[in-house]
């Protein structure tokens, strides 16, 4: 493995990718920065960021890109970014996927690849559904859930062909065990990054 990871992982809500991503950053020695994890530790936490966003993030639409795309400026500008990151939940949409290569070429750097985990939109329902009853996220009503796949077949969908003509497309079967989705997710990103 390459001794910078610079990542972001894409996929429908309910594909794995908060499991996924806390797996693959341990590996990789680099933090798994989640946008929708620190939304809702803001919104839990009462700051201004989290009254600014919650009447979005509880509807399951998108939070503006302003607030979102500086809240990721500034977390990539950590130290412990530096060496790397797995970007969870961001980009979300195409105007995103431009801001996150300035934040990069800003400090010199660049993406090396975005995995996508796969996963059929009956199976991603069902999981989220089941979440829903087990961790009674705010906006995991199944209204919302439907919201929330929408805007990523409109949105979120699309940033999938912007990365694969950029050569930094690397897909993966979503569907299986935890840590067998984990093994193949390594081992595509070994065999893109080299
Ligand atoms: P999901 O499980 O639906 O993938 P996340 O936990 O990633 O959800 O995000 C929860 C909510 O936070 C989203 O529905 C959205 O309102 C907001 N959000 C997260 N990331 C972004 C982003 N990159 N741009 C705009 N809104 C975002």
């Amino acid at each position: 493995m390459s001794s910078t990871a610079r990542l972001v992982l894409l996929g429908p809500p309910g594909a794995g990718k908060g499991t996924q991503a806390a797996r693959l950053a341990e590996q990789l020695g680099v933090p798994a920065i989640s946008t929708g994890d620190i939304f809702r530790a803001n919104i839990k936490g009462g700051t201004e960021l989290g009254r600014k966003v919650q009447e979005y993030t509880s509807r399951g639409a998108l939070v503006p890109d302003e607030v979102t795309n500086e809240m990721v400026r500034d977390r990539l500008a950590q130290p412990d970014a530096a060496q790397g990151f797995l970007l969870d939940g961001y980009p979300r949409n195409v105007a995103q996927v431009a801001e996150l290569e300035r934040i990069l070429e800003e400090t010199g750097r660049t993406l090396d690849a975005a995995l996508e985990i796969t996963a059929d939109a009956d199976v991603v329902v069902e999981r989220l559904l089941k979440r829903a009853q087990i961790e009674g996220r705010e906006d995991d009503t199944e209204s919302v859930i439907r919201h929330r796949l929408d805007v990523y077949a409109e949105q979120t969908a699309p940033i999938s062909d912007v990365y694969a003509e950029r050569d930094l497309l690397v897909q993966v079967d979503g569907i299986g065990a935890v840590d067998e989705v984990t093994e193949r997710l390594l081992a595509a990103l070994a065999s893109h990054v080299g």
